[in-house]
């Protein structure tokens, strides 16, 4: 269970989040800023960092081809130059997918949350919730994952505590049933936007696959152009491994965006960076802590920030 909120303890930060990851790998550039000549063993070793931080190594080469490609232009010649060279690059690499707002369409906005078991849905579709109720908009979570036991009863309990509404699928019923009934019901009762969990039991993944077809189906009939947004949970402490899955989702359902859950607790932090560059999709939210208020939007500059943060490290 998460630790709940107290509003007396301040919430995770990105440079805190990222401590891992720069602990592990990151951090280990300080001793890079202060090379006086950038010659290929330094470009060994940051490529090395890179790597090991799990950016992926098609997106760390690239990226070091074009941050050499620079070096050179800009006649570059020491450790720290490179560095922020890094920095600037990196963050436009992860803000290169960003999605513009979308033309409000009729309400209410449908939000299917799709992933692996364990990756974080449960907790991130509370949050999401949270986040937009927060904004002023009136929010349904819906539990569709019906295969687990204990799936809808944990959404239910989170919304409890969050003071949201939620519609419970019944064990073994039909989610595309769910979502239905659900949908009605909030469009009965002025929702503005619906964030449906759903199942991601692995065993049976064509029949899973098939299963968010027919809800984004049964979605796209009561509210024209729903699922607005399919957001696909990762989780971050799986680094690269969790990326093979991820390709499943995207090769058969339309996944608009991911959310990048527990980044605190991982120290491939750098996966985001695949994320946007492997998989082609959108960071939109980071989960950065256990807490209700820690799901964060995805900010690049503070993303970028975190991973090469200068403290306790005090060189950059
Ligand atoms: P689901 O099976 O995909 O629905 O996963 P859950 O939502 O049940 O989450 C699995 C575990 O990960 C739970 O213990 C959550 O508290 C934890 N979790 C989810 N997101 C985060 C996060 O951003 N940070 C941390 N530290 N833990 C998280």
């Amino acid at each position: 269970m998460p630790r709940w909120y107290n509003p007396a303890v301040p919430q995770a930060d990105w440079k805190s989040a990222l401590d891992r990851t720069r602990r592990v790998t990151l951090g280990k550039l300080a001793g890079l800023v202060g090379a006086t000549e950038l010659n290929d063993g330094f470009w060994r070793t940051l490529e090395t960092l890179l790597i090991q931080a799990d950016l992926g190594v098609t997106a760390a080469q690239g990226l070091l081809q074009d941050l050499r490609q620079q070096a050179g232009q800009q006649g570059w010649r020491h450790g720290h130059e490179a560095v922020e060279g890094l920095k600037a690059l990196l963050s436009e690499r992860v803000a290169v997918a960003r999605p513009q707002p979308t033309e409000a369409g009729p309400a209410p906005e449908v939000i299917l949350i799709v992933g692996v078991n364990g990756s974080g849905k449960t907790t991130s579709a509370a949050r999401l919730g949270r986040r937009l109720a927060k904004e002023g908009r009136r929010v349904l979570l819906v539990a569709a994952d019906t295969y687990r036991a204990a799936g809808a009863a944990q959404l239910a309990e989170w919304a409890d505590r969050l003071g949201l509404e939620v519609y419970e699928g019944r064990p073994g019923e039909d989610p595309s049933a769910v979502v239905y009934n659900a949908l009605q019901r909030g469009q009965d009762t002025g929702v503005d936007a619906v964030v449906v969990d759903t199942s991601g039991r692995m065993h049976t993944n064509r029949n899973l696959m098939a299963e968010l077809a027919k809800m984004s189906r049964v979605a796209g009939k009561l509210v024209p152009g729903a699922p607005h947004q399919v957001l696909i949970v990762l989780d971050a402490t799986t680094g690269q491994n969790g990326l093979h899955q991820a390709r499943a989702f995207l090769q058969e359902t339309m996944v608009t965006g991911a959310i990048l859950a527990k980044l605190d607790t991982s120290a491939k932090g750098g996966i985001g960076v695949s994320v946007v560059q492997d998989l082609g999709i959108p960071i939109r939210y980071v989960g950065l802590g256990e807490g209700p208020d820690d799901l964060a939007e995805f900010d690049p500059q503070a993303y970028v920030a975190g991973l090469l943060a200068a403290d306790p490290y005090g060189a950059f």
